[in-house]
């Protein structure tokens, strides 16, 4: 029975490396068809944030990876927010004393620094475990009476994990194998605390206990702690459940973890949603702001660490729980490459119903054009026939012209530089194109083409290109001296789609004056 959690603590918004982990997690879990629960690790009230709860969920829905139980769903073993859970840990940490597992500590935080600093002078680090309890002030050194005396006094304590002298521990990871500990290396971590709250390390295993957690899939930086959560699970009598170390993400250079800022100074999101701090105002960009498709980010996510061990890199959701294998997760870093994600999102775009992309194209079009409009006294929207109905464009006309250009598209707000055209005629000639494009008799070439344009009462794409490359042909003009000039007409430049597309869209009087213009 698999059942796995994602335990974000919510002091911000989720980066890249937070979906990552909760991506996997995920997939894990409906690989097994076990369950993916969410658990908001909130004990540390002072790095709390507003919003950050709401954040990550509404991340996980827009990934498509919604969870099967957490704070307000399928509460079966609620409540999923720690701080929630508060009342339930002492007991646990009680329950480590009497059984001689854990202990009280009083030394103030001076103390502790100075034995660090005595420490360091000496060049040794200081490690609060048996090299120094007996020196330190806690309930190992002190008697039974000043114990129970310090804590009636309302003495600030912590409570702490009694790490064994001298023993070798045999941990095991899915990810990374088997890794043996040295205890003699391991600090006394502190389980519980005065003001009534447990440290990460308490309230994590708790609740993976009690919530039935059967493997524990997380990202690196929590491998130092597997040694003491190993300890726990043994000293209170539980199943230890598995675990697997997700690897780092790093900069795209390779070198070194990928950072919050590293988005801002690269020119790439690190958050999956735009994010406001709540203090500073600050915003932070996001990849669905920044037109990514959902598919693409779970794509190049599943790849951060992961890989099918075959040539294939585009997996939907349900192909990668098919492949999604956590015996193939690599342990060395996994280098960050916004390039690819760029590659991946262009890859979606293309499976993008035209219609769907219409709709977020829209408003794109509308806010250009009223630009365009206000920019200019009398109004030289040339709207085509198609686009234009009572200054209303048509949706299935921008549907259309999206099949025409989205496959050089990676973004919906490339779209509008791709397809101007269709919307509006030229507004100015790109000057190296002119020059190109206008020889001697030019002219009087587009003239023929107006008339032929002209002429042609069964207005389609095959008839435009019939006429036209048939009187290319037969007159040998060659077509680069008609294509050419009109394109630019069409255009403005020598870009964009098929030129009979372009003419068959804006329509047969839209193009005549686009012709009679470029040749005024
Ligand atoms: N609250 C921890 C975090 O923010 C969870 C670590 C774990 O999964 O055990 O990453």
């Amino acid at each position: 029975n698999v059942r796995v959690r994602f335990a974000p603590s919510p002091t911000g918004p989720l980066h890249i490396g937070g979906v990552r982990t909760a991506l996997f997690n995920y997939l894990f879990a409906k690989k097994h068809n076990g369950t993916f629960i969410l658990r908001i690790e909130d004990t540390d009230q002072n790095r709390y944030v507003e919003g950050a709860e709401q954040y990550i969920i509404d991340a996980l829905n827009w990934c498509n990876m919604p969870f099967d139980e957490g704070p307000n769903k399928n509460e079966k073993f609620g409540p999923y927010r720690q701080s929630e859970r508060k009342h339930l840990y002492k007991k646990y940490a009680d329950e480590l004393i009497a059984s001689g597992n854990a202990y009280y500590a009083f030394d103030t935080a001076e103390a502790l620094d100075f034995h660090r600093k005595d420490h360091e002078a000496k060049g040794k680090t200081f490690i609060y475990n048996w090299h120094n309890r007996l020196k330190l002030s806690n309930s190992l050194s002190l008697s039974a009476e000043e114990v129970k005396a310090k804590i009636e006094a309302g003495d600030d304590y912590v409570i702490r994990f009694k790490s064994p002298q001298d023993k070798t521990l045999h941990l095991k990871d899915i990810i990374r194998g088997d890794i043996k500990i040295d205890t003699n290396i391991l600090d006394d971590k502190v389980l519980f605390k005065s003001d009534g709250m447990p440290t990460y390390h308490l309230a994590n295993i708790v609740d993976d206990h009690l919530m039935e957690i059967s493997h524990v899939i997380r990202g690196e930086e929590w491998l130092p702690s597997l040694a003491l959560h190993y300890q726990l699970y043994k000293a209170f009598g539980w199943q230890t459940p598995e675990f697997a170390h997700l690897p780092l993400i790093l900069k795209p250079t390779g070198k070194g973890k990928l950072s919050k800022r590293d988005g801002d100074k690269l020119g790439f999101p690190v958050f999956p949603l735009q994010w406001t701090d709540p203090k500073t105002n600050e915003i932070s960009r996001g990849y669905k702001e920044d037109g990514y498709f959902p598919e693409a980010m779970v794509n190049f996510l599943a790849f951060l660490g992961w890989n099918p061990g075959t040539e294939q890199e585009i997996f939907s959701l349900n192909e990668l729980i098919e492949a999604f294998d956590l015996k193939k997760v690599n342990k060395s870093g996994a280098r960050f490459d916004p390039d690819k994600t760029k590659w991946f999102n262009h890859h979606y775009m293309q499976e993008q119903s035209n219609d769907g992309l219409a709709e977020l194209f829209l408003p794109i079009i509308n806010e250009k054009l009223n630009v365009v409009q206000s920019e200019s006294e009398e109004s030289h929207l040339e709207i085509s026939r198609q686009a234009q109905n009572n200054n209303h464009i048509d949706v299935n006309y921008v549907a259309m012209v999206i099949g025409l250009i989205k496959e050089r598209a990676t973004f919906v707000s490339d779209f509008w530089a791709l397809s101007h055209f269709f919307f509006r005629a030229p507004t100015a000639y790109d000057e190296k194109a002119s020059k190109k494009a206008f020889k001697d008799g030019t002219k009087a070439i587009l003239e023929e083409v107006i008339t032929i344009v002209n002429n042609i009462e069964d207005f389609t794409v095959e008839n435009l290109q019939t006429e036209i490359k048939g009187w290319i042909t037969n007159s040998e003009i060659g077509f680069g001296s008609v294509m050419m000039p009109l394109r630019l007409a069409l255009v403005g430049a020598l870009q964009g789609p098929d030129v009979f597309d372009i003419i068959f869209m804006v329509g047969k009087a839209e193009t005549l004056k686009r012709i009679e213009n470029v040749i005024s």
